[in-house]
């Protein structure tokens, strides 16, 4: 569609643009298009040998920091396909559902609220400039059969989100583990709905991995817990996925965004070259959630708080981020075209890297031989069995060594090993730094500590 292309050609100030991002994302095998020998089909994308260490990476970055980081909360890891019931009580049978109106003429189908207010008043479709339909109500939910009989007795959805999963599970936590008032479950998991506008790569796709944790608190003490998890939740961004700070912000929900049971919600929002878009919510829910499972179940859903014998139905604090949409943001943040002098025909000479923070970094240390013959790809290959037991590596013996390290600042590779013929007097190797494009000699009994070391200490330069 022509107003998607317009969009997507638009470039931040590091050189980043949607399509640069598809295409580099393609080229080093990062994300493909599914089922691509087939034709594709249309917004569900594959992660490729790249792409899931790095969407991996994000996973395990987040557990760690949510699960292990935290006493108080605990992992969980819930079916897909749940009770039907489970979305009626959410409300998401009668309410998960976006407006659509459709271009009489084009037969382009738009969701109404991402239409601009103009637009909205005048009917007019922003492609053709034909008719628009009234919008109608569309549900959201994908659902399926369960059973050989598919009748309407046997309807089940494909879960729309995580969330779901964890609120039924509260009882079981409680009686099973030891956890008490304030505390969190945590999963990550795939979550699916029929979304309609699914431009912008894999930012929104009707298939994708959702990152939550409920925080179950004493009512009276939300308004605390919501803070402390805005503050840990910006600084994860920040400091853990090391995305620029000028890059994030928190947008408050009006009267008109927040849901009838929230007290307050806030996005995360990231900015993209086509404009902020959220990336997580941070919604003080009330007691919703576990009353209406309560009221749907017919079973008391409530919480014996022993610090004073009072029992209550716990106000819930819910972080819920997009794991697909983080790859996203951090492919786009890292993204930089940088000129770095001049090439032998005086032209400037252009590097792309993606300034990747080597928590999510797919390989994080690259080993090359500086030549392969002598031995030294020998020697080569004996630090990188060395390593590989500590960190993710890749082992290049292929081209000149400035090429290599270009593939590798490419790919977000934040430290390249040069094996060369001083190696074999010194012990020593040759550690050169993504982001400064630095090197230092660093001996080979020091060198899996020095690279620890620099990755607790990272700090991102722009
Ligand atoms: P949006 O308005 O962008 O569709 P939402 O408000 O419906 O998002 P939530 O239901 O709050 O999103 O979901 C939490 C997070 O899950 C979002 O912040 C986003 O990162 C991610 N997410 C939601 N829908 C999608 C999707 N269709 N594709 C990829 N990620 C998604």
């Amino acid at each position: 569609m022509a107003k998607e292309k317009k969009a997507n050609t638009v470039t931040n100030q590091y050189g980043a643009s949607m399509e640069k991002i598809v295409s580099l994302a393609k080229r080093r095998g990062f994300v493909y298009p599914s089922s691509e020998i087939y034709g594709g089909l249309s917004a569900t994308w594959d992660y490729g040998p790249l792409g899931s260490e790095l969407k991996n990476n994000i996973q395990n970055i987040w557990w760690k920091e949510m699960v292990r980081m935290h006493d108080n909360i605990v992992g969980l890891d819930a079916a897909i396909m749940m009770h039907p019931r489970t979305w009626e009580a959410s409300g998401h049978v009668a309410n998960f559902s976006d407006p659509l109106v459709d271009c009489k003429a084009c037969k382009t189908r738009f969701r109404e609220d991402k239409l601009d207010p103009e637009t909205i008043k005048s009917k007019t479709c922003p492609e053709c400039g034909g008719e628009l339909t009234e919008p109608r109500q569309f549900n959201l939910m994908f659902s399926t059969h369960l059973g050989p009989v598919q009748d309407s007795g046997s309807i089940v959805y494909l879960r729309p989100e995580t969330a779901q999963g964890i609120f039924v599970n509260f009882k079981n936590v409680v009686d099973t583990t030891r956890v008490q008032i304030p505390f969190g479950i945590a999963q990550v998991g795939k979550a699916f709905r029929n979304e309609i506008t699914t431009k912008n790569f894999i930012f929104r796709t009707c298939e994708f991995e959702q990152m939550e944790m409920q925080f179950f608190v004493k009512p009276g003490t939300e308004d605390e817990w919501f803070d402390y998890w805005k503050k840990e939740r910006m600084a994860y961004y920040l400091n853990k996925l090391g995305i620029l700070e000028e890059n994030l912000r928190f947008h408050q929900h009006g009267p008109n965004e927040l849901a009838f049971y929230a007290k307050d919600a806030f996005d995360v929002e990231y900015q993209y070259p086509f404009g902020w878009e959220e990336q997580e919510g941070i919604h003080s829910r009330t007691d919703y959630d576990l009353s209406q499972h309560s009221k749907f179940c017919g079973k008391e859903v409530n919480y014996l708080d022993q610090s004073d014998n009072s029992r209550y139905i716990p106000y819930v604090i819910e972080t819920s981020a997009g794991l697909t949409r983080s790859v996203l943001v951090c492919l786009m943040d890292a993204y930089h075209e940088e000129t770095i002098g001049e090439d032998k025909d005086g032209k400037p000479d252009v590097r792309t890297v993606l300034h990747l923070h080597p928590n999510v970094a797919p390989v994080t240390v690259g080993i090359m031989p500086l030549v392969k013959k002598d031995g030294l790809a020998e020697l080569a290959l004996d630090v990188e069995k060395e390593l590989r037991e500590s960190f993710n590596t890749f082992y290049d013996q292929g081209g000149a060594i400035g090429r290599r390290y270009r593939r590798m600042d490419e790919i977000g590779t934040p430290f390249c090993v040069t094996v060369d013929y001083d190696t074999k007097e010194d012990k020593s190797v040759t550690l050169r730094f993504r982001d400064s494009m630095e090197q230092v000699r660093v001996p080979l009994a020091e060198l899996e500590n020095r690279i620890r070391r620099e990755i607790k200490n990272y700090k991102r330069v722009k």
